[in-house]
């Protein structure tokens, strides 16, 4: 009887136990759900012996640590997020070391922060996302912030056929690269929106270059150019306490953004409002032929920047290189009266040549 009655305990006392465990079980695998971490690395760009640019006596290192951190100060307080640096004070950090910290942490996002300069008053904020090659703009910026190569000890074994003059020279994207775009576009375009339609900053648009630092990473990233020191205005505010704390918060809200969008599965780019993704440029072909002639002016009527480009036993001669539509066809009445009158625009898209038509259709 008393044994009888203890085996009855002891079912009793099983069937607890193993609901306790099955509830724990199942407790334990919810919060695994709730608890998933978005990992954010954020890249201070230069540090240490490379300062960056020194436009007008800022200095783009500390201005760009100040930044990140403060980004990430904001982004660390969510429950799920993780926060990550490249670094935290002023050292020297390598480009590929940068997207290492990335790739190791399995981050899922990678933002890189840098301050431009130019010889002119240009000023402005931007955004870029890596591609294959730009326009030669942005592949000027890309040239400035990719130049930091030469002061690491081995870049030529580490950065393998990698020319950072050329962006011919880049064989392409990887798979994994092109599935992250869609990514990098959305979250450059949620900052770039930040940037223009709450801080009123000049915008520079959502642009593709082949920025060796945004190569090195297998996850979506982009790179946050804040704005130009060169320029004595924005070089103020970028180095004032309020600037940086604006566009830190600029660059927060649009990761917040990010996440919910990702949690609700519903990141596309189809939202962005910034046309500039693909690099469509518009020449003038002004001559083609088997002779190679130097592209000096008076070779050309005085026509200044003329491009040669072999085409199999052919050049073909260009003129009036650009972007915009109303500009080339500019650039075609000064061709036409220098007495270039069979001159012609062509339209390339990404390097690649498109008609005329379907070119003026994307911009
Ligand atoms: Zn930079």
């Amino acid at each position: 009887m008393k044994f009888q009655e203890n085996d009855k305990i002891n079912t009793k006392v099983k069937i607890i136990f193993l609901f306790f465990i099955g509830f724990s079980i199942l407790m334990s695998s919810s919060s695994i759900v709730a608890q998933k971490d978005y990992v954010i690395v954020i890249d201070a760009g230069h540090g240490g012996k490379d300062p960056g640019n020194l436009g007008s006596g800022y200095k783009e290192k500390n201005i760009a640590l100040k930044v990140a951190l403060a980004v990430g100060k904001k982004l660390a307080i969510k429950k799920d997020i993780k926060v990550l640096y490249t670094r935290k004070n002023d050292v020297f950090v390598n480009l590929w070391k940068r997207g290492d910290v990335a790739n190791q942490a399995k981050a899922d996002l990678f933002i890189s922060i840098h301050c431009d300069s130019h010889t002119s008053n240009a000023y402005g904020a931007g955004t870029f996302v890596l591609g294959l090659r730009g326009n030669k703009k942005n592949l000027e910026i890309a040239k400035r912030e990719n130049a930091v190569i030469f002061k690491e000890d081995n870049y030529k074994d580490k950065y393998k056929g990698f020319d950072t003059n050329s962006a011919e020279s880049v064989i392409g994207l990887s798979l994994l690269q092109e599935e992250n775009l869609d990514k990098s576009l959305a979250i450059a375009s949620l900052i770039q929106n930040n940037f223009t339609f709450k801080l009123k900053r000049l915008n520079r648009k959502v642009k593709q270059d082949n920025f060796q630092v945004l190569r090195e990473t297998i996850m979506p990233s982009v790179l946050v150019e804040l704005g130009f020191l060169t320029n004595k205005k924005e070089g103020r505010y970028l180095n004032s306490k309020k600037g940086q704390d604006q566009m830190a918060g600029a660059i927060s809200e649009a990761v917040l953004k990010y996440i919910h969008n990702l949690k609700l599965n519903v990141i596309s780019n189809t939202d962005i409002t910034i046309k500039a993704v693909h690099s469509v440029e518009f020449k003038i072909q002004i001559a083609s032929g088997k002779n190679k002639i130097a592209t000096k002016s008076f070779n050309f009527k005085g026509l200044k920047n003329v491009q040669r480009v072999s085409v199999g036993k052919f050049y073909k001669y260009y003129y009036g290189n650009t972007a915009d539509y109303k500009q080339v066809k500019k650039s075609l009445k000064t061709a036409k009266s220098k007495g270039y009158t069979s001159a012609f625009i062509v339209a390339f898209k990404d390097g690649e040549k498109i008609s005329v038509q379907e070119a003026v259709k994307i911009k």
